[in-house]
């Protein structure tokens, strides 16, 4: 297993982690010997939005005795209701469901605080000016929360979790599909009446990921597998479709990301997600099925999926597309950016215009020419 820094947090989580959600569908003894198989794989990041007491025994008794050893996604403003989830920012609901998920996971910390599921502004607005917010910060100060992170699906929302600056990590939707819509406050409506060709990468989506990069906001992932719609070609939006891995690395090479956290049914699934770390290039290339794919138009557009290689100069041309993309959206060229790219040692301006890795970019990116412009902004 490889591991990640979690942006600013300074964690090191593992790049396949654990999403608690599919946890309520097992007995606990199945679901404390799945979470302990995902530790003994070497995942170590479990997110638990579920407000179900059951789900939270579960993984409190699956980590236990290996607290240090995870890092625990808890929500704030996921509470329990008549038998039911309930996301709220009523404090009486919300102080004791917090407490709640301690108690339940005998634990008196949380390495990620997550300010639970915002994805409208009207939602949004109350958070941040009511006592919910006034509770966050409390937890945090007095180390009952480790990190303050957010979840949303809607890169608005994220995009101002940004901003605050005490926001350390997102929890955030991401796969090719969510990828190519814009923000919605529903996400049930997101394909709703579309059935036009994709267009390539949503503007705002692309800021979020540059924003999250220049200010070292971690993110991981949910929905990476769109609810498993990806895997068949009649649910997949693009009419074709994916493997497990081919979506774990679309999720994993978007900037900003840390992790991709995927719910677990077996021991089969985990196994099949931690094979990511051992697949092979051609596994892994989730390239190819977007290019063929009937509906979509990624023309133009890197994708970063590295199937222009080899680069005779040893360009890491995928790389280079990628800190290309991230500086051209700002005025100037953010000094983070700059450091990166000039760590890559071997740099655009090497190019030797062959163009023998354009035949191989199944997205039709004029490569030549924009390591020129990258070598002219960047400066070599
Ligand atoms: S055109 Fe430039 S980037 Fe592409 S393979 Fe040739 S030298 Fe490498
Ligand atoms: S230039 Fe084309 S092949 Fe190379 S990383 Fe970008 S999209 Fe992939």
């Amino acid at each position: 297993m490889k591991y990640r820094q979690l942006g600013k947090t300074g964690l090191q989580v593992s790049e396949i982690g654990f999403g608690g959600e599919w946890l309520e569908r097992h007995d606990e003894e199945e679901a404390v010997e799945l979470i302990r198989y995902a530790g003994t794989k070497g995942i170590n990041i479990i997110d638990c939005w579920m407000p179900d007491p059951k789900s939270r025994d579960c993984i409190g008794k699956g980590i236990a005795g290996n607290r240090g050893r995870w890092f625990v996604q808890g929500h704030v403003g996921s509470t329990y209701q008549n038998g039911q989830y309930m996301r709220t920012r009523d404090m009486k609901h919300v102080v004791p469901a917090f407490e709640d998920i301690l108690k339940r996971m005998d634990t008196d910390y949380m390495d990620l605080g997550m300010i639970h599921y915002v994805d409208s502004q009207e939602d949004w607005d109350v958070c941040m000016n009511t006592e919910f917010i006034q509770y966050v910060h409390k937890l945090h100060d007095e180390g009952t929360i480790r990190h303050i992170g957010l979840s949303t699906h809607n890169p608005k929302i994220a995009l101002q979790a940004v901003e605050t600056g005490f926001v350390e990590m997102l929890l955030f939707s991401i796969n090719p599909a969510f990828d190519m819509r814009p923000a919605t406050e529903n996400l049930d409506d997101m394909f709703e009446g579309y059935d036009a060709a994709f267009s390539g990468i949503d503007p705002e989506r692309a800021r979020l990921y540059q924003q999250c990069e220049e200010k070292n906001i971690g993110m991981t992932v949910m929905k990476g597998y769109f609810g498993g719609r990806l895997f068949d070609e009649k649910t997949s939006p693009f009419g074709t479709a994916f493997t497990p891995v081919q979506c774990i690395h679309y999720a994993l090479t978007r900037p900003g990301v840390s992790s991709i956290l995927v719910g677990y049914d077996t021991k089969e699934q985990i196994d099949q997600a931690v094979a990511y770390e051992t697949a092979s290039d051609d596994e892994k290339d989730y390239a190819s099925i977007l290019a063929s794919a009937p509906m979509h138009s990624y023309s133009g557009q890197c994708t970063y999926c590295g199937h222009c290689k080899p680069c005779p100069a040893e360009i890491d041309i995928a790389m280079v597309n990628k800190f290309y993309d991230l500086a051209v959206q700002q005025e100037k060229v953010p000094e983070s950016v700059k450091a990166h790219y000039e760590a890559l040692g071997i740099t655009a301006s090497s190019c030797i215009e062959c163009r023998s890795c354009e035949s191989r970019c199944p997205f039709g990116v004029e490569i030549a020419e924009r390591m020129k412009k990258t070598a002219e902004l960047f400066g070599k």
